[in-house]
């Protein structure tokens, strides 16, 4: 209940954290996609590495909705 993990959408990488730790430590390094799917459909896609989220974003092709990118801070 109190943990959440992240799957990274490309390699299929999985991250644990629990309650007590903050997301940004445990994820450093990770990248995020907010993608908005429209009508208050929010997506939240995880990624372990740069090369995971490019790869990602060619399988998609070109026509990507807005996407906004952000790195975890340290
Ligand atoms: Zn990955």
């Amino acid at each position: 209940m109190s943990q959440e993990h992240f799957i990274c959408r490309s390699c299929g990488k999985e991250v644990k954290h629990s309650a007590e730790e903050r997301p940004c430590e445990r994820l450093a390094g990770w990248l995020m996609v907010t993608q908005w799917g429209g009508r208050g459909v929010v997506d939240h896609c995880f990624f372990c590495c740069s090369d995971c989220l490019r790869t990602w974003a060619d399988a998609r092709g070109p026509g990507v909705p807005d996407v906004f990118l952000r790195a975890f801070d340290k």
